[in-house]
Protein backbone atom coordinates (compact mmCIF):
# COMPACT_ATOMS: atom_id res chain seq x y z
CA UNK A 1 0.00 0.00 0.00
CA UNK A 2 1.14 3.45 -1.24
CA UNK A 3 2.22 5.45 1.64
CA UNK A 4 -0.79 8.18 0.64
CA UNK A 5 -3.43 5.66 0.58
CA UNK A 6 -2.42 4.31 4.16
CA UNK A 7 -2.48 8.42 5.56
CA UNK A 8 -5.70 8.62 3.87
CA UNK A 9 -7.18 5.26 5.75
CA UNK A 10 -5.10 6.46 9.36
CA UNK A 11 -7.11 9.55 9.16
CA UNK A 12 -10.37 7.83 8.20
CA UNK A 13 -9.80 5.39 11.33
CA UNK A 14 -8.93 8.21 13.42
CA UNK A 15 -12.40 9.96 12.63
CA UNK A 16 -14.37 6.98 13.34
CA UNK A 17 -12.17 6.89 16.94
CA UNK A 18 -13.67 10.70 17.42
CA UNK A 19 -16.93 10.15 16.58
CA UNK A 20 -17.27 7.11 18.95
CA UNK A 21 -15.90 8.59 21.79
CA UNK A 22 -18.25 12.15 21.00
CA UNK A 23 -21.59 10.67 20.25
CA UNK A 24 -21.29 7.04 22.21
CA UNK A 25 -21.53 6.98 26.17
CA UNK A 26 -18.60 5.90 27.63
CA UNK A 27 -19.29 2.50 28.75
CA UNK A 28 -16.43 0.80 27.30
CA UNK A 29 -12.95 1.78 27.49
CA UNK A 30 -12.45 0.59 23.91
CA UNK A 31 -8.81 -0.87 22.24
CA UNK A 32 -7.69 1.62 18.92
CA UNK A 33 -8.56 -0.22 16.20
CA UNK A 34 -11.35 -0.15 13.86
CA UNK A 35 -12.08 -3.85 12.83
CA UNK A 36 -13.79 -3.71 8.85
CA UNK A 37 -13.90 -7.46 7.87
CA UNK A 38 -12.85 -10.95 9.02
CA UNK A 39 -12.36 -14.52 7.65
CA UNK A 40 -11.97 -17.43 9.28
CA UNK A 41 -9.93 -16.90 12.79
CA UNK A 42 -8.75 -13.43 11.17
CA UNK A 43 -10.01 -9.75 11.02
CA UNK A 44 -8.76 -6.44 9.45
CA UNK A 45 -8.63 -2.88 10.03
CA UNK A 46 -9.34 0.00 8.28
CA UNK A 47 -5.86 0.71 7.74
CA UNK A 48 -5.90 -3.16 6.16
CA UNK A 49 -3.98 -4.68 8.92
CA UNK A 50 -4.60 -8.00 9.73
CA UNK A 51 -4.70 -9.51 13.31
CA UNK A 52 -5.34 -13.65 14.63
CA UNK A 53 -8.14 -12.79 16.46
CA UNK A 54 -8.13 -15.28 19.73
CA UNK A 55 -11.19 -13.46 21.27
CA UNK A 56 -13.61 -13.83 18.64
CA UNK A 57 -16.15 -11.27 19.83
CA UNK A 58 -15.70 -12.84 23.54
CA UNK A 59 -16.39 -16.48 22.49
CA UNK A 60 -19.37 -15.35 19.88
CA UNK A 61 -17.39 -16.17 16.50
CA UNK A 62 -17.02 -19.98 17.12
CA UNK A 63 -17.61 -20.98 13.54
CA UNK A 64 -15.37 -18.22 12.53
CA UNK A 65 -15.78 -15.04 10.55
CA UNK A 66 -17.74 -15.34 7.18
CA UNK A 67 -18.47 -18.60 7.25
CA UNK A 68 -20.09 -18.96 3.94
CA UNK A 69 -23.05 -21.38 4.84
CA UNK A 70 -23.53 -18.28 7.31
CA UNK A 71 -23.48 -15.78 4.99
CA UNK A 72 -25.78 -17.94 2.68
CA UNK A 73 -28.48 -18.60 5.33
CA UNK A 74 -28.85 -14.90 6.16
CA UNK A 75 -29.05 -13.76 2.38
CA UNK A 76 -31.52 -16.63 2.30
CA UNK A 77 -33.91 -16.00 5.04
CA UNK A 78 -33.46 -12.33 4.79
CA UNK A 79 -35.26 -12.23 1.57
CA UNK A 80 -38.02 -14.53 2.92
CA UNK A 81 -39.22 -13.74 6.37
CA UNK A 82 -36.78 -11.64 9.12
CA UNK A 83 -39.12 -11.01 12.02
CA UNK A 84 -42.49 -12.28 13.39
CA UNK A 85 -43.92 -11.85 16.15
CA UNK A 86 -44.32 -14.78 18.83
CA UNK A 87 -47.66 -14.48 18.79
CA UNK A 88 -47.11 -16.84 15.49
CA UNK A 89 -45.47 -20.02 15.34
CA UNK A 90 -42.15 -19.29 14.02
CA UNK A 91 -40.45 -22.43 12.09
CA UNK A 92 -37.21 -22.09 12.68
CA UNK A 93 -37.52 -21.41 16.45
CA UNK A 94 -39.39 -24.44 17.30
CA UNK A 95 -36.66 -26.64 14.85
CA UNK A 96 -33.56 -25.00 16.93
CA UNK A 97 -35.30 -25.57 20.12
CA UNK A 98 -35.71 -29.64 19.01
CA UNK A 99 -32.08 -29.59 18.12
CA UNK A 100 -30.95 -28.01 21.45
CA UNK A 101 -32.78 -30.02 23.27
CA UNK A 102 -31.70 -33.14 21.09
CA UNK A 103 -27.89 -32.40 22.23
CA UNK A 104 -28.29 -31.20 26.01
CA UNK A 105 -30.49 -32.45 29.17
CA UNK A 106 -33.18 -30.34 28.37
CA UNK A 107 -36.86 -30.38 27.06
CA UNK A 108 -38.05 -27.17 25.99
CA UNK A 109 -36.52 -24.09 25.37
CA UNK A 110 -37.39 -19.76 25.78
CA UNK A 111 -35.35 -17.71 23.28
CA UNK A 112 -34.45 -14.22 23.71
CA UNK A 113 -31.63 -11.72 22.42
CA UNK A 114 -28.69 -11.80 24.89
CA UNK A 115 -26.89 -13.80 27.97
CA UNK A 116 -28.25 -10.89 30.53
CA UNK A 117 -31.77 -11.77 29.08
CA UNK A 118 -31.68 -15.58 29.44
CA UNK A 119 -30.29 -15.07 32.91
CA UNK A 120 -33.53 -12.97 33.77
CA UNK A 121 -35.70 -15.94 32.16
CA UNK A 122 -33.88 -18.07 34.49
CA UNK A 123 -34.68 -16.27 37.25
CA UNK A 124 -37.93 -15.76 36.73
CA UNK A 125 -38.52 -19.71 36.68
CA UNK A 126 -36.78 -20.12 39.60
CA UNK A 127 -38.63 -17.62 41.07
CA UNK A 128 -42.11 -18.69 39.94
CA UNK A 129 -40.70 -22.75 40.73
CA UNK A 130 -40.44 -21.28 44.33
CA UNK A 131 -43.87 -19.30 44.89
CA UNK A 132 -45.95 -21.66 46.39
CA UNK A 133 -43.41 -22.72 49.16
CA UNK A 134 -41.98 -18.99 49.83
CA UNK A 135 -38.71 -19.65 48.69
CA UNK A 136 -37.21 -16.77 46.28
CA UNK A 137 -33.55 -16.88 47.54
CA UNK A 138 -31.19 -17.40 44.62
CA UNK A 139 -27.52 -18.89 45.89
CA UNK A 140 -24.74 -17.38 43.35
CA UNK A 141 -21.11 -17.42 43.47
CA UNK A 142 -18.45 -15.41 43.91
CA UNK A 143 -16.89 -13.85 41.25
CA UNK A 144 -19.20 -14.97 39.25
CA UNK A 145 -20.72 -12.94 36.11
CA UNK A 146 -24.28 -13.00 35.15
CA UNK A 147 -24.70 -10.11 33.11
CA UNK A 148 -25.49 -6.04 33.34
CA UNK A 149 -29.23 -5.76 33.85
CA UNK A 150 -30.33 -4.86 37.67
CA UNK A 151 -30.98 -8.73 38.18
CA UNK A 152 -28.10 -10.44 36.97
CA UNK A 153 -25.89 -7.72 38.29
CA UNK A 154 -27.49 -8.92 41.50
CA UNK A 155 -26.49 -12.39 40.74
CA UNK A 156 -22.74 -10.95 39.53
CA UNK A 157 -20.12 -11.46 42.02
CA UNK A 158 -17.71 -9.27 41.43
CA UNK A 159 -17.80 -5.83 42.87
CA UNK A 160 -16.55 -3.39 40.61
CA UNK A 161 -19.60 -4.54 38.33
CA UNK A 162 -21.92 -3.66 41.06
CA UNK A 163 -20.27 -0.74 42.45
CA UNK A 164 -22.73 2.63 42.10
CA UNK A 165 -25.88 0.51 40.63
CA UNK A 166 -27.10 -1.25 44.10
CA UNK A 167 -29.74 -1.81 45.51
CA UNK A 168 -30.15 -5.00 43.74
CA UNK A 169 -33.69 -6.83 43.78
CA UNK A 170 -33.37 -8.70 46.66
CA UNK A 171 -33.06 -12.51 47.57
CA UNK A 172 -29.32 -13.06 46.28
CA UNK A 173 -26.58 -14.67 48.16
CA UNK A 174 -23.36 -15.07 46.95
CA UNK A 175 -21.20 -18.19 48.14
CA UNK A 176 -17.42 -18.38 47.99
CA UNK A 177 -16.96 -20.65 44.75
CA UNK A 178 -15.89 -24.04 45.38
CA UNK A 179 -16.59 -23.69 48.71
CA UNK A 180 -18.84 -27.22 49.73
CA UNK A 181 -19.30 -26.44 53.45
CA UNK A 182 -20.23 -22.66 52.63
CA UNK A 183 -22.74 -23.58 50.07
CA UNK A 184 -24.76 -25.63 52.37
CA UNK A 185 -24.78 -23.39 54.78
CA UNK A 186 -26.45 -20.67 53.07
CA UNK A 187 -29.10 -22.85 51.88
CA UNK A 188 -32.31 -22.15 53.66
CA UNK A 189 -36.44 -22.76 53.17
CA UNK A 190 -36.28 -19.74 51.09
CA UNK A 191 -33.45 -20.94 48.94
CA UNK A 192 -35.49 -21.96 44.96
CA UNK A 193 -32.12 -22.25 43.35
CA UNK A 194 -28.33 -22.27 43.06
CA UNK A 195 -26.46 -20.25 39.93
CA UNK A 196 -23.16 -20.79 38.98
CA UNK A 197 -20.92 -20.95 35.69
CA UNK A 198 -19.33 -24.54 35.41
CA UNK A 199 -16.11 -22.30 34.32
CA UNK A 200 -16.40 -18.62 35.52
CA UNK A 201 -15.38 -16.50 32.09
CA UNK A 202 -15.22 -12.70 33.16
CA UNK A 203 -13.86 -14.40 36.47
CA UNK A 204 -10.57 -15.36 34.66
CA UNK A 205 -11.45 -19.03 33.60
CA UNK A 206 -12.04 -20.92 37.20
CA UNK A 207 -13.30 -24.14 36.87
CA UNK A 208 -15.60 -25.52 39.24
CA UNK A 209 -14.03 -28.33 41.12
CA UNK A 210 -15.84 -32.10 40.19
CA UNK A 211 -16.68 -31.86 44.12
CA UNK A 212 -18.38 -28.61 43.94
CA UNK A 213 -20.88 -29.16 41.55
CA UNK A 214 -21.75 -33.05 42.66
CA UNK A 215 -21.96 -31.55 45.93
CA UNK A 216 -24.43 -28.87 44.43
CA UNK A 217 -26.59 -31.66 42.79
CA UNK A 218 -26.90 -33.72 45.44
CA UNK A 219 -27.99 -30.68 47.47
CA UNK A 220 -30.76 -29.27 44.98
CA UNK A 221 -31.68 -32.71 44.46
CA UNK A 222 -32.51 -33.34 48.01
CA UNK A 223 -33.75 -30.15 49.11
CA UNK A 224 -35.87 -29.42 45.31
CA UNK A 225 -33.95 -26.87 44.43
CA UNK A 226 -33.12 -25.73 40.96
CA UNK A 227 -29.73 -26.12 39.81
CA UNK A 228 -29.29 -23.58 37.00
CA UNK A 229 -25.75 -23.70 34.80
CA UNK A 230 -25.29 -20.52 33.38
CA UNK A 231 -23.39 -21.68 29.90
CA UNK A 232 -23.24 -18.89 28.32
CA UNK A 233 -19.34 -18.65 27.91
CA UNK A 234 -18.32 -21.77 28.49
CA UNK A 235 -21.70 -23.21 26.17
CA UNK A 236 -21.76 -24.48 22.76
CA UNK A 237 -18.30 -26.97 21.88
CA UNK A 238 -15.97 -24.42 23.32
CA UNK A 239 -15.24 -26.53 26.17
CA UNK A 240 -14.86 -29.85 23.74
CA UNK A 241 -18.12 -31.00 24.83
CA UNK A 242 -21.10 -29.47 23.65
CA UNK A 243 -21.47 -28.28 27.22
CA UNK A 244 -18.90 -27.75 30.08
CA UNK A 245 -21.64 -29.21 32.48
CA UNK A 246 -21.27 -32.71 30.38
CA UNK A 247 -17.18 -32.74 31.55
CA UNK A 248 -18.68 -33.33 35.41
CA UNK A 249 -21.53 -35.74 35.08
CA UNK A 250 -23.70 -33.22 36.75
CA UNK A 251 -26.96 -32.12 35.23
CA UNK A 252 -28.59 -28.91 35.70
CA UNK A 253 -32.10 -28.52 35.78
CA UNK A 254 -32.45 -24.81 33.92
CA UNK A 255 -29.46 -23.82 31.50
CA UNK A 256 -28.71 -20.39 29.67
CA UNK A 257 -26.64 -19.97 26.04
CA UNK A 258 -25.75 -17.11 24.08
CA UNK A 259 -22.56 -15.71 23.25
CA UNK A 260 -21.80 -18.40 20.17
CA UNK A 261 -25.12 -19.53 19.43
CA UNK A 262 -25.96 -17.21 15.95
CA UNK A 263 -22.74 -16.94 15.22
CA UNK A 264 -22.49 -13.13 15.99
CA UNK A 265 -26.49 -12.19 15.70
CA UNK A 266 -28.01 -11.78 19.37
CA UNK A 267 -29.56 -14.29 20.70
CA UNK A 268 -30.27 -15.77 23.94
CA UNK A 269 -31.66 -19.38 25.30
CA UNK A 270 -32.98 -20.85 28.59
CA UNK A 271 -33.50 -24.60 28.58
CA UNK A 272 -35.13 -26.44 30.79
CA UNK A 273 -36.39 -29.93 32.10
CA UNK A 274 -40.18 -30.10 31.06
CA UNK A 275 -41.81 -30.18 34.57
CA UNK A 276 -39.93 -26.73 35.28
CA UNK A 277 -40.21 -25.19 31.75
CA UNK A 278 -44.12 -25.78 32.42
CA UNK A 279 -44.16 -23.91 35.14
CA UNK A 280 -44.64 -20.58 32.80
CA UNK A 281 -47.75 -20.30 31.48
CA UNK A 282 -48.84 -17.86 28.33
CA UNK A 283 -47.85 -14.24 29.70
CA UNK A 284 -45.22 -14.70 32.34
CA UNK A 285 -42.41 -14.11 30.05
CA UNK A 286 -42.20 -12.83 26.39
CA UNK A 287 -39.47 -10.99 24.36
CA UNK A 288 -40.42 -8.90 21.03
CA UNK A 289 -37.41 -10.10 18.95
CA UNK A 290 -36.60 -13.55 20.81
CA UNK A 291 -35.93 -16.49 18.38
CA UNK A 292 -37.07 -14.65 15.60
CA UNK A 293 -37.14 -16.58 11.99
CA UNK A 294 -33.43 -14.66 10.75
CA UNK A 295 -31.68 -15.30 14.13
CA UNK A 296 -33.29 -18.91 14.84
CA UNK A 297 -32.32 -19.46 11.05
CA UNK A 298 -28.70 -19.07 11.68
CA UNK A 299 -28.28 -20.69 15.12
CA UNK A 300 -29.92 -23.88 13.13
CA UNK A 301 -26.96 -23.45 11.32
CA UNK A 302 -24.39 -22.57 13.24
CA UNK A 303 -24.91 -26.05 14.96
CA UNK A 304 -24.66 -27.80 11.50
CA UNK A 305 -21.60 -26.37 10.77
CA UNK A 306 -20.33 -27.30 14.25
CA UNK A 307 -21.83 -30.94 14.37
CA UNK A 308 -20.68 -31.19 10.42
CA UNK A 309 -16.88 -29.82 10.91
CA UNK A 310 -17.01 -31.63 13.86
CA UNK A 311 -15.68 -28.54 15.59
CA UNK A 312 -16.52 -29.73 19.18
CA UNK A 313 -13.80 -32.75 19.00
CA UNK A 314 -11.66 -29.94 17.10
CA UNK A 315 -11.64 -27.79 20.25
CA UNK A 316 -10.88 -30.86 22.32
CA UNK A 317 -7.75 -31.55 20.10
CA UNK A 318 -6.95 -28.11 19.00
CA UNK A 319 -7.05 -27.08 22.97
CA UNK A 320 -4.92 -29.39 23.77
CA UNK A 321 -2.55 -28.62 21.28
CA UNK A 322 -3.16 -24.74 22.46
CA UNK A 323 -2.70 -25.96 25.93
CA UNK A 324 0.99 -27.61 25.68
CA UNK A 325 2.43 -24.65 23.79
CA UNK A 326 0.91 -22.16 26.22
CA UNK A 327 2.58 -24.48 28.84
CA UNK A 328 5.64 -24.59 26.97
CA UNK A 329 5.43 -20.49 27.37
CA UNK A 330 5.14 -21.00 31.60
CA UNK A 331 8.57 -23.01 31.07
CA UNK A 332 10.00 -19.69 29.71
CA UNK A 333 8.47 -17.12 31.04
CA UNK A 334 9.11 -16.64 34.94
CA UNK A 335 5.96 -14.40 35.39
CA UNK A 336 3.53 -16.74 33.82
CA UNK A 337 1.84 -18.26 36.96
CA UNK A 338 -0.60 -20.73 35.70
CA UNK A 339 -2.50 -21.92 32.39
CA UNK A 340 -5.80 -23.33 32.60
CA UNK A 341 -9.25 -23.84 31.37
CA UNK A 342 -10.86 -26.57 29.02
CA UNK A 343 -10.94 -27.14 25.43
CA UNK A 344 -10.52 -23.49 23.68
CA UNK A 345 -11.32 -21.53 26.93
CA UNK A 346 -8.07 -21.03 28.23
CA UNK A 347 -6.50 -18.64 30.77
CA UNK A 348 -2.93 -17.44 31.27
CA UNK A 349 -3.05 -15.97 35.01
CA UNK A 350 0.31 -13.57 35.24
CA UNK A 351 2.36 -11.83 38.40
CA UNK A 352 2.40 -9.05 36.08
CA UNK A 353 -0.92 -6.67 34.45
CA UNK A 354 -1.85 -7.95 30.93
CA UNK A 355 -2.62 -4.70 29.43
CA UNK A 356 0.62 -4.44 27.96
CA UNK A 357 0.96 -7.62 26.57
CA UNK A 358 -2.11 -7.41 25.15
CA UNK A 359 -1.25 -4.17 23.41
CA UNK A 360 2.02 -5.56 22.60
CA UNK A 361 0.16 -8.50 20.88
CA UNK A 362 -2.35 -6.39 18.99
CA UNK A 363 1.08 -4.07 16.78
CA UNK A 364 2.42 -7.82 16.26
CA UNK A 365 -0.90 -9.09 14.33
CA UNK A 366 -2.50 -10.65 17.55
CA UNK A 367 -5.62 -9.90 19.32
CA UNK A 368 -6.37 -11.58 22.87
CA UNK A 369 -8.05 -10.32 25.81
CA UNK A 370 -7.21 -9.36 29.32
CA UNK A 371 -9.75 -10.16 32.13
CA UNK A 372 -9.06 -9.99 35.49
CA UNK A 373 -6.28 -7.56 35.28
CA UNK A 374 -3.60 -10.69 35.17
CA UNK A 375 -5.33 -13.43 33.03
CA UNK A 376 -4.98 -13.72 29.42
CA UNK A 377 -8.06 -15.05 28.39
CA UNK A 378 -8.31 -17.22 25.03
CA UNK A 379 -11.52 -17.73 23.28
CA UNK A 380 -10.59 -18.60 19.52
CA UNK A 381 -12.83 -19.73 16.72
CA UNK A 382 -13.09 -23.35 17.59
CA UNK A 383 -12.51 -23.63 13.43
CA UNK A 384 -8.54 -22.29 14.42
CA UNK A 385 -6.08 -24.77 13.35
CA UNK A 386 -2.31 -26.10 14.51
CA UNK A 387 -0.56 -23.65 12.01
CA UNK A 388 -2.78 -20.62 13.68
CA UNK A 389 -2.00 -21.36 16.79
CA UNK A 390 1.79 -21.69 16.02
CA UNK A 391 1.63 -18.16 14.86
CA UNK A 392 -0.52 -17.15 17.49
CA UNK A 393 1.91 -18.15 19.76
CA UNK A 394 5.21 -16.90 18.57
CA UNK A 395 3.78 -13.39 18.48
CA UNK A 396 2.47 -13.75 22.07
CA UNK A 397 6.13 -15.08 22.56
CA UNK A 398 7.73 -12.65 20.86
CA UNK A 399 5.26 -10.00 22.99
CA UNK A 400 6.32 -11.34 26.40
CA UNK A 401 9.85 -10.86 25.51
CA UNK A 402 9.46 -7.60 24.60
CA UNK A 403 7.56 -6.18 27.53
C1 LIG B 1 -21.26 -12.57 28.56
C2 LIG B 1 -21.92 -13.33 29.65
C3 LIG B 1 -23.21 -13.01 30.09
C4 LIG B 1 -23.96 -11.79 29.58
O1 LIG B 1 -24.26 -11.90 28.23
P1 LIG B 1 -24.79 -10.60 27.44
O2 LIG B 1 -25.16 -11.18 26.09
O3 LIG B 1 -23.67 -9.64 27.38
O4 LIG B 1 -25.96 -10.10 28.18
C5 LIG B 1 -23.79 -13.79 31.06
N1 LIG B 1 -23.15 -14.84 31.59
C6 LIG B 1 -21.90 -15.19 31.19
C7 LIG B 1 -21.24 -16.37 31.81
C8 LIG B 1 -21.24 -14.42 30.22
O5 LIG B 1 -20.01 -14.75 29.84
Amino acid sequence: MNSEKLKNLKEKTEKVIENSQKYLMPTYSRIPIVPEKGEGVRVWDKEGKCYIDLVSGIGVMAVGYSHPRICKVIKEQSQKLVHCSNLYHIENQAKLAEKLCQISFADKVFFCNSGAEANEAAIKLARKFGYQKGAFEIVAMENSFHGRTLATLGLTGQEKYRKWFGPFPPGFKFCEFNNVKKLKEMITSKTCAIIMEPIQGEGGIKEASPEFIEAAREICTEKDILLIFDEVQCGLGRTGKWFAYQHFGVEPDIMTLAKPLAAGLPIGACLAKKNIADIFSPGDHASTFGGGPLVTSVALEVLNIMEEEKLVEKAKEMGKYFRKKLLSLKEKFPFIKEVRGKGLMLGMELDIEGKPVMDKAREKGLLINVTKGKVLRFLPPLIIKEAEIDEAVFILEESFKEI
